[in-house]
């Protein structure tokens, strides 16, 4: 039996009791999970603040201060208990029937407690946690505070400090350092006895009994080309570092080593993919290609050439494509698909170009066959309305490969949807599609599976893409075509809603457009509904007929009534267009300059800026107005502000990862991360990932399936359970 597996109750100090708690309260069952729960912060012995020097300004602030007075309040600021360093002061419990005091404390509100150093005092205040601070918080007892400092009247306080004890040498192995590591704990575990102290104590514990063990991950050469210290080193330095210098490091290497082998897992399977999965070859680029990219009355952006080569680069090398193309909204990706679709067909191939909806399906084919006009190359549209007619013209022309290009929702996966040689599916929008249907469409190709091209307007990160998508290649449409006018953002109050309606009207006058959304605000969809028909109730009163007509398209609507309505919006047929955010893919309406945003403050940053990527598609100029709710909190304003000072999806993105974290980005939900990183952080270190990302391309590119005996060591580390990751590839 090793140390690193032997179970946690087994380290001296731990036991059957306090092992259940690390156990629920940590994940920690073993003492390689112990070692392996890092500091989220050290408390460093050099930086400890005089209290006389504390201002209320600051974001935190560290004093080592020795307990003065503690005092124990009741109801409405009455004194139970005082006590200073000679004993009780104070006592006003009510006595029991013997006459002795008892102190209840369930009947405590609030402890305080006056600490000074040699400087001066300030106070504690504690309203959780009370008797469990008071109990620890004795007069004459020395401690570390750390917290946010807070003026309260004219006295100093920190609400719920970090307290803990003063560092001693004592508890660390060999640790002459000035840095003492803090643990994430909770109340029940301070309850237990394990303090900071005790973690200090225990984690030393373990790491003598399994630093031994511990085998190093990264072969020789790999810690010399990029300068990283051993693993032994990085555990013991990242608990109980000797200096600043060596936590770097330490912190540096743990990192390194878990996006290394996170991206080298993912590319992995990519490299042996596009070794071993055969791909239809299509070797030239073929006169339907060349005949609409000369009849196009504009340039190709420098963006779009770009990606069309990268495409190019994949249909011709023998193995299946698996690429994400991300590109802000109107950036020309529809377009990119279509010249890679005739690819396919002058090389004798048939495609597909799938969307999430009835009404980005019809709009997809209006424009390319548009695109196409005159051509010869033939298209059709298949969606669940199509006519059972229209679906055996169709069915028939798929298998006597006549039609070139099907473009469709879902129903073009379904069963009887047969193609004689399907080449290319582009799929707009994926996260809208589930992973069954995408498995669906993989088995559509002639024995071998088709290209696959996934169009996403959502900006991801590129950290998170790079973890997300890891084993697809991405490519990037960072470039608007030319003339784009951009979309002038406001935000305004409640107070300006007559304001707002005016300038609707001045629009309409106009001839323009106007989109309103409302947020789908509660849990209910029932409630939501009412929100959106009050909202609707108001804008017809407002603008009424017959000189104003407003449709109204959600979720709750039949496919039939919600087609009908985007369509008499879409054809013009309708003034302003209230609905959820069901608009937020894809539709294009040229002609409407005005999106009305209401409630703004409750969309993600990336969603509102899908959704003003409605107006300024045509040549009018086009607003975005944001309505914001009477009381915003401040990140709210903050982000609301951002979406006025800024039109760039990725800059938009990367904030609201950054506020709201990774998992709840916008579109990405579903996807959640390949596994759960331990000490890297995709928002806070993004350039160490790229790093090991280049890193991890490098060594897989002279060693695609690691068997060279020097990256023995990689293998095995990919070998553990962790990175069995599900094929991102055959999903997306
Ligand atoms: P996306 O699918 O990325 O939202 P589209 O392909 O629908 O963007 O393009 C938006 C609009 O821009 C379309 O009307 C399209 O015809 C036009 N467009 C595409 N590429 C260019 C270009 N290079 N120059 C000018 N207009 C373009
Ligand atoms: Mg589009």
């Amino acid at each position: 039996m090793t140390q690193l597996g032997s179970d946690i109750q087994y380290l001296p100090g731990v036991g059957p009791k306090r092992a259940m708690l690390l156990k629920n309260e940590l994940g920690v069952a073993t003492f390689s999970d112990l070692i392996h729960l890092y500091p989220f912060r050290y408390i460093d012995r050099s930086s400890i603040q005089r209290i006389a020097e504390v201002t209320p300004d600051v974001a935190h602030v560290q004093v080592m201060a020795r307990v003065i007075r503690a005092t124990l309040y009741g109801p409405g600021s009455s004194v139970f208990v005082q006590r200073n360093q000679a004993g009780v002061e104070i006592d006003n419990c009510p006595a029991d029937k013997n006459g002795v005091k008892v102190l209840r404390f369930n009947a405590v509100k609030r402890l305080s407690v006056i600490v000074a150093d040699s400087t001066g005092e300030m106070e504690m205040v504690f309203f959780k946690g009370i008797k469990w601070n008071w109990d620890r918080l004795t007069p004459g007892s020395v401690f570390v505070f750390f917290g946010k400092p807070q003026l309260f009247g004219k006295r100093l306080n920190i609400l719920h400090p970090e307290v803990d004890n003063p560092p001693s040498q004592a508890d660390m192995p060999g640790n002459v350092g000035t840095l003492t590591g803090v643990y994430t704990s909770t109340e029940k575990l301070k309850n237990s006895g394990i303090t900071g102290k005790v973690m200090n104590r225990l984690q030393a514990s373990a790491l003598n009994a399994c630093l031994p063990e511990i085998e190093e991950t990264l072969p020789e050469y790999i810690l010399r080309e990029k300068d990283l210290v051993p693993l032994r080193f990085a555990l013991r330095n990242i608990h109980f570092p000797q200096d600043a210098d060596a936590l770097t490091k330490a912190s540096y290497r743990l990192k390194f080593e878990e996006l290394f082998f996170l991206q080298l897992s993912l590319l992995k399977q990519k490299y042996i993919r596009s070794r071993s999965e055969v791909g239809i070859r299509m070797p030239k680029v073929g006169e339907p290609f060349n005949a609409l990219y000369k009849r196009l009355p504009f340039d190709l952006t420098g963006a779009q050439k770009r990606v069309i080569k990268e495409i190019r680069a994949d249909l011709t090398s023998g193995h299946q494509m698996n690429r994400l193309l991300q590109g802000d909204v109107g950036s020309g990706k529809t377009m990119v698909a279509v010249l890679s679709c005739l690819i396919a067909y002058g090389n004798g191939y048939q495609s597909c170009i799938m969307a999430p909806t009835e009404v980005l399906s019809q709009q997809h084919y209006a424009n390319v066959s548009r695109y196409l006009e005159g051509s010869g190359v033939r298209c059709a549209l298949l969606t669940g309305s199509s006519t059972a007619k229209e679906r055996r013209e169709i069915h028939a022309g798929l298998e006597d490969g006549s039609i070139a290009i099907l473009i469709g929702t879902h129903a073009l996966i379904e069963e009887d949807v047969r193609f004689r040689a399907l080449g290319l599916a582009v799929i707009d929008e994926q996260h809208r599609f589930g992973v069954d249907q995408r498995s669906k469409l993989w088995a559509k190709g002639p024995g071998v599976p088709p290209h696959i091209l996934v169009m996403t307007a959502t900006p991801i990160p590129r950290t998170l893409a790079m973890t997300l998508y890891g084993d697809l290649d991405v490519s990037v449409i960072d470039e608007l075509p030319p003339g784009r006018k951009p979309v002038q953002t406001m935000l305004i109050g409640q107070g300006k809603r007559r304001a707002l309606y005016k300038f609707m009207r001045d629009e309409i006058a106009k001839g323009r457009q106007v989109f309103v959304v409302y947020p789908l605000i509660f849990e209910s969809e029932k409630m939501d509904l009412k929100n959106l028909e009050e909202g609707y109730e108001d804008i017809v009163k407002a603008f009424p007929l017959p000189d104003y007509k407003v449709a109204i398209v959600h979720g709750q609507q039949t496919n039939e009534v919600k087609n009908f309505n985007m369509s008499a919006f879409a054809a013009g047929r309708a003034d302003i267009l209230v609905s959820t955010t069901v608009i937020e893919v894809g539709v294009d309406v040229p002609n409407a300059s005005v999106m009305v945003i209401e409630s703004a403050q409750r969309f993600g940053l990336s969603q509102l800026h899908q959704l003003r990527g409605r107006v300024g598609r045509g040549s009018e100029k086009s607003f975005c107005i944001l309505v914001k709710d009477e009381k915003v909190s401040k990140e709210s304003q903050r982000r609301l502000d951002l979406m006025c000072a800024t039109e760039n999806g990725f800059e938009l993105a990367e904030e609201d990862m950054k506020m709201r974290g990774p998992g709840d980005l916008e579109g990405t939900q579903q996807s959640g991360l390949p596994i759960a990183l331990n000490i890297a952080s995709l928002v806070r270190d993004g350039t160490i990932l790229s790093e090991a990302r280049v890193y991890a391309e490098h060594i897989l590119e002279s060693d695609p399936f690691l068997s060279s005996p020097r990256n023995l060591p990689l293998m095995k580390e990919l070998q553990k359970d962790k990175y069995n990751i599900k094929d991102y590839s055959k999903i997306s």
